[in-house]
């Protein structure tokens, strides 16, 4: 805090905010670029039943600059958001995960897999986009009930009322929204109650240290609980082990994802292994 350090050393810039502030642009100009020119890709991400079968994907957005290297999605989603790049963005990764779907449909061991998307707050409020959503669902081979939204609490703090009906909207379509990183944001009950979600992802930060830390527990079963009585799915995310997997089963817990069951990967690398795994599946192994 400057004001504790005396008037001599009062400082309101510094090189590392320069430094972030030329990073921050030359991040932006890039990224403009990728979008150009396709280069961003995308990988999934496995999620499994209580049997630890593969229901369905979430898919990450993946970028690597010639110049910045891999750049992960914590340090560029914000920067898209904050310039407006993430509904271009949003839209190309939506149109990808239509093609995934159609692809997917083709295919008897692939077809009944969802696929999730992140949708961020400024996205989800951008006036195209429940049309956008609307366009994509009425491609042929397009299964709108296999596509799941995820959203943030941060984005039912502002307009709840309009948030309800853009997901009311889209639900009469068949598409389901999921609540991403639940635990962590700001969201009231009451919002919670008025939301036609279906499903809550319990944050990774919860599941880290649930076998050691009892507070940890207890909001892992407290939202347990608020899932069954709202009768909505409940997931848990950032499973990295087996113990973690069967504490969760043994509190109720019937859905996981997390590096225990896959890492995120290309899509053709994981289609592959899915074919696999099914095949075994439909003759009787497990
Ligand atoms: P998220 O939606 O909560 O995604 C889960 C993140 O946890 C992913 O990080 C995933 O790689 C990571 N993860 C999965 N299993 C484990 C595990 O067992 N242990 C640990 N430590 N981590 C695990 P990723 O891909 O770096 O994405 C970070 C966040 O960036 C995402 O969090 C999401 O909020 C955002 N994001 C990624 N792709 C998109 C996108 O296409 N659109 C938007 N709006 N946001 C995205
Ligand atoms: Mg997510
Ligand atoms: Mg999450
Ligand atoms: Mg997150």
């Amino acid at each position: 805090d400057a004001k504790l350090e005396g008037p001599h050393t009062i400082r309101f810039f510094n090189p590392s905010m320069q430094e972030n502030v030329s990073r921050r642009l030359h991040l932006e100009s890039a990224m403009r670029n990728a979008l150009e020119n396709n280069h961003f890709h995308f990988f999934v991400q496995p999620q499994v039943d209580s049997q630890h079968h593969v229901t369905g994907v979430e898919l990450l957005m993946r970028w690597s600059d010639a110049e910045l290297g891999y750049v992960p999605p914590s340090e560029f989603i914000p920067v898209a958001e904050a310039t407006g790049l993430i509904v271009p963005m949003g839209e190309w990764l939506l149109s990808e995960a239509a093609r995934l779907m159609q692809r997917w449909q083709e295919d008897p061991l692939l077809r009944d897999l969802t696929v999730a998307v992140n949708i961020s707050a400024k996205q989800f409020r951008h006036a195209g986009f429940v049309d956008m959503i609307k366009r994509l669902i009425q491609q042929p081979n397009v299964n709108a009930s296999l596509l799941e939204l995820e959203i943030t609490e941060s984005m039912l703090i502002e307009d709840v009322q309009n948030t309800v009906r853009r997901i009311s909207k889209l639900n009469e379509w068949g598409v389901r929204f999921s609540l991403d990183d639940f635990g962590t944001g700001y969201a009231s009950l009451s919002y919670l109650k008025q939301l036609p979600i279906y499903q809550l992802k319990i944050d990774q930060s919860f599941i880290r240290d649930i076998l050691t830390d009892t507070n940890d527990e207890i909001i892992v079963s407290t939202i347990l609980g608020l899932g069954r009585s709202m009768g909505l799915e409940v997931i848990a995310e950032g499973v990295e082990t087996a113990q973690q997997a069967r504490r969760l089963n043994e509190m109720g817990c019937a859905k996981y994802q997390g590096f225990h069951f896959g890492r995120p990967a290309s899509p053709v690398e994981w289609e592959a292994r899915l074919r696999e795994s099914r095949l075994t599946i439909y003759a009787g192994g497990s």
